[in-house]
């Protein structure tokens, strides 16, 4: 039998999937992090902080992973985030983390796809249950991810107010669903564990 399959469609959030949003926090100059002050552990409105998605972190071992999904011959990858409507640097900030961080060091001028491993590949929108496609990396239900027509992987801890069962806590986990799937080469999730040190963990 020949298999003729077409690539299977993934979206992956930013914020607390690809992006370790608590850095950017701490990265806030003192006078501007003053203007969110912390009430019951929580600073309101911090999303609206001018630049603070250009200080974030990546989230543990999400670059190596989200580059082993691009890699794959059988998905289609797309990072599909949501920019607070009242921060505009933060629509602008997304791009360049994206440039930044996905940079192949590849210049071709012919082939400029070629620079980046998710080249064109960034989607902000606050509604995700409008894009169609098989997966969904999400570690929240907000913006559409509740309504997502293909299968929402649940990104993190278990967490009841998030209504969310652990099942894909770290990126490993994540990796090695999609091994199951026939999506993901086992020897990619091997090196990916090894280079991790997480392997029989
Ligand atoms: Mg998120």
């Amino acid at each position: 039998m020949i298999e003729n399959r077409e690539k299977e469609i993934v979206y992956i959030d930013m914020d607390n999937v690809v992006v370790d949003f608590v850095t950017g926090i701490e990265k806030l100059p003192s006078e501007l992090l003053a203007q969110f002050p912390e009430i019951d552990g929580k600073r309101k409105g911090i999303d609206d902080a001018p630049g603070i998605f250009s200080l974030m972190d990546p989230y543990p071992d999400s670059i190596d992973a989200v580059i082993a999904l691009t890699q794959s011959t059988k998905l289609d990858v797309y990072l599909l985030s949501t920019a607070p409507w009242n921060n505009p640097s933060a629509w602008s900030d997304k791009l360049k983390w994206v440039h930044d961080k996905f940079d192949t060091g590849i210049r071709d001028e012919k082939h400029p796809e070629r620079e980046n491993h998710l080249y064109k590949r960034l989607i902000l929108s606050h509604n995700k249950h409008r894009n169609a496609g098989a997966y969904l990396i999400d570690d929240r239900l907000a913006n559409g991810a509740r309504d997502f027509k293909g299968k929402h992987i649940h990104f993190g801890e278990a967490d009841p107010l998030e209504l969310r069962d652990g099942e894909f806590p770290t990126w490993l986990s994540v990796l090695q669903f999609f091994c199951t799937k026939g999506l993901l080469e086992a020897t990619v999730v091997e090196e990916f564990a090894r280079k991790h040190k997480k392997l029989g963990e």
